[in-house]
């Protein structure tokens, strides 16, 4: 089995509220050493694991590292260009009889120029993430095509991967869209609070500190929600009779996602996601780990993978 050791109390402390509201793996310690080591050592699970390494080396670390590099890059050219802007204003001269504090920067004026900001920026990530998709597409059917001893007619040029591609590079301007939203609200309550220059220059560097640590998770996020999708797509293609649900197994694992391991689905259907293990989850059915339909609880950070089962009966 693998052994992860469980991160240090302080980072689980912070993680809890985050993973009560997500339930998200990566950042939370959900199963126990003893539960793990059970789990690792039920029947099919090291040919699951095999499955799942293949694609962690091949697919989730490079293809996350690389998004991770180019949203950074593209929101540090950003961070540059307000930083810039915010520092060619002076502050408000200083008038002592009438109290008066903070910038002389133009409240209308900003925010004309995070919109603006926020179509270049969206256009250079949809730019870079295409490419990014692609490779990390082509190398999830590369481990799939191996798996199923070759594919008959399935290829990363099939319509349906092009499409799913195309989806999910429209889609990468949401949360830089967010991002946007938020700056602008806490750069405009900046200066209506009274800040200064320098203030405000804190600021923007503080919030875009969080936009780095928001990228790491939204390249987890796209890379394996591309590679699963387009998996799915080539078990359909490729007439497969079932898919199975293969975890980590590590302790990063979320609980309902431990208690679907192995679990097959057929043609069509989809996975019944169970909720704390007992009882059935209520939100929707995925139709494979990182379906973009369903609930951000099961979705957001996932890093399990379907398996093509080819014998029913086995
Ligand atoms: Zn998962």
């Amino acid at each position: 089995m693998i052994y992860v050791p469980p991160p240090p109390a302080h980072a689980i402390r912070k993680s809890e509220k985050r993973e009560k509201l997500l339930g998200v793996e990566e950042l939370s310690t959900e199963l126990t050493p003893e539960e793990m080591e059970e789990f690792n050592a039920a029947p099919g699970r090291q040919r699951r694991l095999k499955v799942w390494r293949a694609m962690l080396e091949r697919v989730f670390k490079p293809g996350t590292a690389e998004m991770f590099r180019m949203l950074k890059r593209e929101a540090w050219k950003v961070r540059k260009k307000v930083l810039r802007w915010v520092m060619d204003h002076a502050d408000v001269p200083e008038e002592p009889e009438r109290s008066v504090r903070g910038t002389s920067i133009d409240p209308t004026a900003l925010q004309a120029l995070l919109l603006r900001l926020q179509e270049e920026w969206a256009a250079q990530v949809q730019k870079g993430a295409g490419p990014i998709y692609l490779r990390a597409a082509d190398q999830a059917l590369n481990v799939l095509s191996h798996q199923i001893g070759g594919f008959t007619s399935m290829s990363v040029g099939h319509p349906e991967v092009v499409k799913a591609i195309a989806a999910r590079t429209v889609e990468i301007k949401t949360p830089i869209e967010g991002t946007v939203k938020m700056l602008r609200e806490t750069l405009a309550k900046g200066v209506a609070e009274g800040k200064t220059t320098q203030e405000m220059a804190r600021l923007v560097r503080d919030r875009f500190g969080m936009v780095e640590r928001a990228s790491k998770m939204i390249a987890r996020t796209e890379i394996a929600g591309a590679a699963n999708k387009v998996r799915h797509v080539g078990m359909e293609v490729e007439g497969i009779a079932g898919r199975e649900w293969i975890t980590s197994g590590d302790l990063r694992v979320r609980r309902t996602h431990a208690a679907m391991d192995g679990v097959v689905a057929l043609v069509d259907e989809k996975y019944p996601i169970p909720k704390k293990v007992k009882g059935l989850w209520k939100g929707p059915r995925l139709k494979h780990p990182d379906d973009p339909h369903g609930h951000a609880s099961q979705v957001i950070a996932c890093r399990c993978v379907e398996g093509p089962v080819l014998d029913l009966n086995a």
